[in-house]
């Protein structure tokens, strides 16, 4: 069974977050993720960019087990909650699960805001263009700026300048 996380990070080193997410929610499974991209925060606090991902991982866990495996990693991350859709290090939710529904007060698969969504939608389409039209994209809200692999935005924050080579 394959299943989809929507990772995104607005504080502090948000590379480091999102790698660490990525860690922790895909424990030992076969995975893949998608690159990074960063986005407007949406609810009208105003707070820095976010940057998202989007994280498969092909696993035998329950959604349970995955609900458990997010709340660990944010933990990880000592997200705290002061307000909604405020700022956080690290915000992991289960968009999509293949062949499960779920609708729990604390879990509800597919994720009920995802196709409202461009930050989930944009690196989502990267790995599952089944899931997501050019319509669907288009028909969302917010802008995304596609920043590159998690790999590079390392490299570039630790090589400010010159990382390509030239000086800046
Ligand atoms: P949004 O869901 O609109 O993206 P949010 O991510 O800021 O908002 P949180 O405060 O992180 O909201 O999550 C609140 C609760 O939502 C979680 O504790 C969790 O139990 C519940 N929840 C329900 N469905 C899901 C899901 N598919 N993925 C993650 N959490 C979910
Ligand atoms: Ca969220
Ligand atoms: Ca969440």
């Amino acid at each position: 069974m394959r299943a989809y996380f929507s990772l995104g990070s607005n504080q502090g080193d948000r590379a480091q977050y999102l790698t660490l997410g990525v860690h922790r929610v895909r424990g030992d499974d076969v995975h893949r993720v998608s690159r990074v991209y960063q986005t407007d925060p949406v609810g009208g606090v105003a707070q820095d960019d976010f940057w998202n991902l989007v994280l498969e991982v092909a696993t035998p866990a329950t959604p349970r087990d995955l609900l458990a495996r997010i709340h660990d990693a944010e933990a990880a991350a000592r997200r705290t909650r002061e307000v909604r859709w405020g700022p956080r290090t690290l915000d992991v939710d289960i968009l999509w699960i293949d062949g499960v529904t779920c609708d729990e007060t604390d879990l509800t698969v597919p994720h009920p805001r995802m196709y409202q969504r461009r930050f989930v939608l944009a690196p989502l389409r990267e790995l599952r263009p089944d899931l997501v039209s050019a319509q669907d994209l288009r028909r969302a809200d917010g802008r995304v700026h596609l920043l590159g692999t998690l790999e590079t935005l390392h490299y570039t924050e630790r090589h400010p300048r010159g990382w390509n080579g030239e000086p800046l």
